[in-house]
């Protein structure tokens, strides 16, 4: 049986809105702010710097399944209170990682719910977040094929929840000079087989700064619907993912540049 999230299914994309925000509409969302949620002071400095700029959706991490039981593992609820105050001071839709259904009362002011590349295959609570109506970004596993990811999609798709958006961000290869390797076939590979969004995420798709951009700028050329990018007030002191982080000066270079290619290739060359 063909799968509900598949083009035979359904040719029409699927759009998403939250706030003023637009998913798969044919233009290009822009999800930024810190991996992680370390402080107010913090938080809110990423989260209005990135107001002044053309961001649709702040992200920021409460709950973070790091590598190391040792590793900061996020602020958890007071994280959720601070980036709800963020949304409050900046008006921006949010997005936060879910990592278990429990907490899901924790999430009434998140506006997306984001699955981890390690809670790709984790079926219940897919299809937990499938009986729930808010939005779900789906991260692809970094050993997951295109097609475990779509079956993955399917889990949340079909129990009733059509607002599902995939993230590409980075496989794991023999590589070892950056932290993953972008698929970048994939965004067209998904566009072509799901009419779900699909949005790229270049920092965790690289692990390297200094790559964020120019990975950002392949990502939108090959079609994707959205980036994600992670952006710190100071990156070289960031409890996670700081060397793939970029300060808001970087930013600001990169959604400025992100909106030309965006109008570049969304310009009808028919009209020529
Ligand atoms: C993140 O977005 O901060 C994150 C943990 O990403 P991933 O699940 O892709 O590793
Ligand atoms: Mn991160």
């Amino acid at each position: 049986m063909g799968l509900l999230v598949s083009r035979e299914e359904k040719k029409e994309d699927t759009v998403i809105r939250v706030g003023n925000a637009t998913i798969g509409d044919g233009s290009l969302c822009i999800i930024a702010g810190p991996c992680t949620i370390e402080s107010r002071g913090q938080l809110e400095e990423v989260a209005e710097g990135l107001a002044k700029t053309s961001t649709n959706i702040l992200r920021g991490g409460a709950f973070k399944p790091r590598t190391s039981s040792y590793s900061f593992q996020g602020m958890g609820k007071d994280g959720l209170d601070l980036l709800s105050r963020a949304k409050a001071i900046t008006g921006l839709p949010t997005i936060s990682e879910i990592v278990d259904i429990a907490d899901l009362s924790l999430f009434d002011d998140v506006d997306i719910l984001q699955v981890g590349a390690k809670n790709m295959q984790n079926y219940t609570l897919l299809k937990a977040l499938g009986k729930q109506e808010k939005p779900v970004l789906l991260k692809r596993g970094w050993a997951n094929t295109i097609s475990e990811f779509l079956e993955s999609a399917e889990y949340i798709y079909r129990e009733g929840n059509h607002n599902v958006i995939l993230c590409e961000r980075g496989i794991r290869t023999f590589e070892t000079s950056t932290r993953n390797s972008f698929d970048i076939n994939a965004i067209p590979l998904l566009k072509e087989k799901s009419h779900l969004p699909v949005i790229g995420d270049p920092s965790h798709g690289t692990g390297v700064s200094g790559l964020v951009l120019p990975v950002s700028m392949a990502i939108v050329a090959a079609g994707a619907d959205g980036l994600m990018i992670e952006v710190h007030n100071n990156p070289e002191c960031a409890l996670c993912d700081g060397f793939q982080s970029i300060n808001l000066e970087e930013f600001k270079l990169l959604e400025n540049r992100a909106r030309i290619y965006e109008k570049i290739r969304n310009f009808n060359c028919t009209s020529i």
